[in-house]
């Protein structure tokens, strides 16, 4: 299962590459390169725009139509049509920005790269083998743990609705 995103769910591509999903994004695509791309690639499509959402459906394009105003509402949204799971595991997480699955990285190799308190604070790291970012479960992991529980109850709650 892979995506191709319009540029509207730049946020939403972060959260969906972040939980392991193969997402291309960029939002000098226009219409026609989205829905080219998307059946090029297998991708599916998703979209903010109920016009693209309509153009890629009567060429019989898999796509989503996303309604959801918060990022927790969207990533509900996707649990219910794709059955994606809200959790993240870092075996299988991309890196947010450039969509490469991100490696461990010892952390005695980033001891010139991090500032103190987060190399004195964080034993486990993890390295985007393209872009060179570097990832830890910092302070901000409660954050992104809160949004996931949330859209979890959200996709319970309407799971069974039509
Ligand atoms: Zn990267």
């Amino acid at each position: 299962m892979k995506f191709i995103a319009d540029g509207m769910l730049g946020k939403l591509t972060r959260w969906l590459r972040m939980l392991g999903h193969n997402v291309k994004y960029s939002d000098k695509l226009d219409d026609s390169q989205l829905i080219m791309i998307a059946k090029k690639e297998g991708r599916i499509l998703l979209t903010k725009d109920l016009k693209l959402y309509q153009q890629a459906t009567t060429k019989r394009l898999d796509a989503l139509y996303l309604e959801g105003k918060t990022e927790e509402e969207k990533l509900a949204e996707l649990a219910k049509r794709f059955k994606i799971k809200l959790e993240i595991h870092m075996a299988t997480s991309r890196c947010p920005k450039c969509n490469t699955i991100v490696k461990p990285i010892p952390k005695e190799k980033l001891a010139d790269k991090l500032e103190k308190s987060t190399f004195t604070y964080y034993d486990k790291f993890w390295e985007c083998p393209k872009c060179g970012q570097i990832y830890w479960q910092g302070a901000h992991w409660k954050r992104i743990r809160k949004t996931l529980e949330t859209s979890e109850k959200i996709f319970k709650k309407t799971r069974n609705e039509k």
